[in-house]
């Protein structure tokens, strides 16, 4: 009698579960169901450019179904997960199937975190998702249409005043592509208002914006922000996040039609269903082969993963590391027999980066730190190649050429606008 297929349930096609699949693709011993709660991989390091109007968000998701197409022992499923039950090896979706598994890969990535305080999420707008992106550009444009409109000087300051918290490479990314925006390519649209004058405002807690970088590496991207007219405020602590309105903890307030929220994630909130201990922001330590505790059968694979590597440095929340994971987990299911002994994953760290405006970025990767127009253009090659599907790549990079020329980004249409007297989205 033939043995049946290995059933491997993996939740999640982001950079983790998608590699996991890709690598085990076509492998008769697995039966994969791969589910995602949407239809699209997305590449979510250039979600900034879909939210300042450089990209249209097609340009940078792709269907699952379609990446995986040749897979024929893979099922793509859009459902979202609920609940996992690790005993009876199942989970449960949204639509009220049960899929059971023998193995189970949780790869479900993270979701905006704010630090024990998600009543600030009414009055933020996050940058995890297409939508997010979508109504982060929705609501700028908006704000500057209704600063077109409006008569009175301090409504029209609100409108145009886009504070940003978190001065990570998200927060960085996206001063500069507004800076950028207002000042090249919106420049001569508007009669009544100067784009130009636009407050880009970048609040950061600590000491430093870019922290993991050098400090030299900091200060310069501190001084190309200001260049292109961003107000970045370093030791500045956020206490109370109101609608419109930031209250800090020296006592002062700022008034902002456009609040970001670019200081934190916490884990995919199915991570509580697996019953292990989890850190502050809902990750967990898996073994060093990435099962959980307690379950050899289960993996955790890409940001709801908190660990590090032999060397003692912790693994971080970015791409390659969900890439590295799902691989060796699909390594390691591909070699498993009853005596073999599961390898311990360690992360390549190939380096990091962050743009700062057009033609600006900081590199640093092992000793060798750029900056500059050099680490720019680095950024760039490495973004398209890494982008999923050929297709995708060359759109991509025609789109940028195109815009990198002109200075005129065409993914500027507001759908679904906010009604110009209350700002708010109307129902549909
Ligand atoms: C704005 C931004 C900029 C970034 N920039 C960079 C960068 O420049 N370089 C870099 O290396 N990294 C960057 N990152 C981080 C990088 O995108 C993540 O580390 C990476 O996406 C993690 O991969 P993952 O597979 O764990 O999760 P994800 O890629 O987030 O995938 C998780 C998948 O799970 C699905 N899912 C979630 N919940 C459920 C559920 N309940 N049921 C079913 N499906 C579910 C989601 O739809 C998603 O498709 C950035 C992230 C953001 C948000």
């Amino acid at each position: 009698m033939p043995t049946p297929p290995h059933q491997l349930l993996i939740i999640g096609g982001g950079f983790a579960g998608l590699e996991c699949a890709s690598k085990l693709a076509n492998d008769e011993r697995f039966a994969i169901t791969l589910i995602d709660r949407t239809n699209h991989h997305l590449f979510q390091p250039l979600l900034y450019q879909v939210a300042t109007a450089s990209l249209a968000g097609p340009d940078i998701a792709r269907s699952i179904r379609q990446i995986l197409a040749d897979a024929k022992n893979v099922t793509v499923l859009m459902d979202e997960i609920t609940a996992i039950d690790p005993t009876g090896k199942s989970a449960t979706g949204l639509s009220g199937s049960v899929y059971a598994y023998d193995s189970l890969v949780l790869a479900a990535g993270a979701r905006t975190g704010y630090f024990g305080h998600d009543e600030w999420a009414a009055h933020t707008l996050g940058l995890k998702s297409l939508a997010d992106a979508q109504n982060i550009r929705r609501t700028v444009l908006s704000n500057l249409e209704r600063a077109e409109l409006s008569t009175d000087p301090a409504e029209r300051a609100k409108l145009m005043t886009v504070a940003i918290i978190g001065g990570g490479p998200t927060g960085v990314e996206l001063a500069g592509a507004f800076a950028d925006l207002v000042h090249r390519s919106l420049k001569s649209n508007f009669r009544r208002i100067d784009t130009a004058k636009l407050r880009v405002i970048l609040i950061e807690g600590s000491e430093l914006i870019l922290e993991a970088y050098e400090p030299d590496q900091s200060l310069y991207a501190r001084q190309r922000l200001e260049k292109l007219g961003v107000e970045v405020r370093n030791n500045t602590r956020v206490t109370c996040v109101r609608e419109g309105v930031l209250d800090f903890k020296d006592g002062s307030s700022l008034e902002a039609a456009a609040i970001i929220w670019a200081a934190g994630i916490a884990a995919n909130p199915l991570t509580a269903c697996l019953g292990v201990p989890m850190d502050r922001g809902g990750r967990i330590t898996p073994n060093p082969d990435l099962s959980v505790p307690g379950h050899p059968e289960i993996f955790l694979a890409g940001d709801l993963v908190s660990m590090k590597n032999p060397d003692g440095k912790i693994v971080p929340g970015v791409a390659p590391a969900a890439v590295q994971m799902g691989a060796h987990i699909a390594k390691l299911l591909k070699a498993e027999g009853p005596a073999t002994v599961r390898p311990s994953f360690h992360y390549h760290d190939k380096g990091m980066m962050a743009i700062i405006g057009k033609n600006y970025a900081v590199m640093k990767s092992g000793n060798i730190c750029l900056q500059g127009f050099i680490a720019w253009l680095a950024w760039l090659f490495i973004h398209i190649t890494f982008l999923v599907g050929f297709r995708n790549k060359l759109s991509v990079l025609l789109g940028w050429a195109y815009a990198y020329i002109v200075n005129n980004p065409e993914a500027r249409i507001i759908v679904n606008p906010p009604t110009v007297a209350t700002g708010k989205v109307p129902l549909t």
